[in-house]
């Protein structure tokens, strides 16, 4: 672990940054934000140019410019998408010095492991990362039995502001690019594919967009990666779309684009409430499109994909997970049709600084068994990481989570 690159005020994970982003253009006291040295730079504040964010051709040209033969593209992705490794050394169908220009060209480091942190006997870990320019994230590697699953990070912070939400409260710093998304993956399909999780070797086969950022927000490069994924070897990683969950807020002409993709990749929406009233407060987008909108939206996704979406349901206590509200979440799914939809509620995460606790057992079972009496499929979600700060609403990319 590395921790070379310059940081944003370290400390400075709290709300007041939130403030600062979000609110003030410029603050009072410049910060020193990206610092990284110029060469390691793209255009216009942009990660520096990277294989992945190029098309095929793109890719071939790019290694012609670089004075190298075309087939090279092939192999690069091979090593890349197939061997999950593009590193000089593990290339050895290429001359050497051919290996070092292309490698230096278009495979630049654009994530560099800061710290990792392990729950479960190691089968959960979580890695903050540090971007090119300071910018930090977050990803969640979870191994269970008969899968594995990796929760990435599409945004630097968020701009959603749900209060329950630890990344929430930061604001957002700014979008990732495709490969930086993309490079998350890679990595956790390399340290599965090297037997570093317990349990022996493995494959990736999940893949949640539930880390940091609201991933439709981040459109195009969530798109492209998702393309990324699904594509197969050696242009991609040859992941089922149907093992990828994309999860949001309820951003609906972002969700009516999405159906129109023709990609079956499973949708989530987070809910946390049925009545516009607590959801305006809980998921403020909620004030631009309503409860009815978002599920319509999500109703449609059915339709035209086939594929059952999930409502993501956080249970806090005494907010929202009366008996009233379960029944009403009830009507409102069943209304809109039979096995469309499957409810997960999960009991909240604390984060710090929140007044807000997670729902009683008993107040679970109850708000559980209702959505069930109205034919909705439920069950509850695991909170694997809570230990380690790595479970849903509590990334929030902090150095070091005793300070
Ligand atoms: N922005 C996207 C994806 C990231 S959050 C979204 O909101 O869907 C992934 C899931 O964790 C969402 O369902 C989110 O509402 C939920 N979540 C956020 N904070 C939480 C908390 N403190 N406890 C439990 N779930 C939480």
């Amino acid at each position: 672990m590395t921790a070379t690159t310059p940081t944003v005020t370290p400390t400075s994970t709290g709300p007041d940054r939130a403030g600062q982003v979000q609110v003030s253009p410029r603050p009072a006291t410049p910060i020193p934000l990206n610092l990284a040295p110029p060469t390691t730079r793209g255009k216009r504040g942009k990660p520096p140019r990277h294989f992945v964010d190029l098309t095929p051709q793109e890719r071939v040209a790019a290694v012609t410019e670089l004075g190298e033969k075309p087939f090279r593209a092939k192999q690069l992705a091979t090593h890349y998408f197939t061997h999950l490794d593009p590193s000089p050394a593990a290339m050895t169908d290429l001359p050497e010095a051919s290996r070092d220009t292309l490698v230096r060209g278009l495979f630049p480091q654009l994530l560099t492991p800061v710290r990792t942190m392990q729950a479960d006997g190691g089968t959960t870990v979580k890695t903050l990362w540090h971007l090119f320019d300071g910018a930090k994230v977050e990803s969640v590697l979870m191994r269970y039995p008969n899968r594995s699953t990796l929760c990435v990070s599409s945004q630097a912070g968020c701009g959603m502001a749900c209060p329950f939400c630890a990344t929430g409260q930061l604001g957002l710093t700014r979008n990732l690019s495709t490969a930086e998304i993309v490079e998350q993956v890679r990595c956790a399909a390399k340290a599965l594919a090297d037997g570093d999780v317990p349990g022996g070797p493995t494959r990736l086969s999940n893949l949640v967009f539930m880390g940091m950022g609201e991933p439709l927000a981040n459109y195009r490069a969530v798109m492209e990666t998702v393309r990324t994924l699904v594509a197969p070897n050696p242009d991609g990683l040859g992941m089922s779309a149907r093992n990828i969950t994309v999860s949001t807020v309820g951003l609906v002409p972002a969700i009516e684009k999405l159906t129109k993709e023709g990609i079956p990749v499973t949708l989530a929406v987070s809910l946390h409430a049925p009545d516009d009233e607590l959801r305006d407060e809980l998921v403020p987008i909620n004030t631009r499109w309503s409860v009815d909108e978002t599920l319509d939206a999500a109703r449609r996704y059915f339709d035209v994909t086939g594929r059952r979406v999930s409502i993501e349901y956080a249970l806090i206590k005494d907010m929202n997970d009366h008996a009233w509200r379960a029944d009403l979440l009830g009507e409102k799914l069943a209304a809109r049709g039979k096995g469309w939809v499957h409810c997960n509620p999960i009991p909240l995460n604390p984060t710090p600084g929140s007044k807000w606790t997670a729902s009683e057992p008993e107040v679970e079972d109850e708000f559980v068994r209702r959505l069930r009496a109205h034919g909705i499929p439920t069950t509850i979600r695991d909170t694997r990481g809570s230990d380690i700060d790595g479970a849903c609403g509590q990334l929030a990319a902090e150095e070091d989570p005793s300070a």
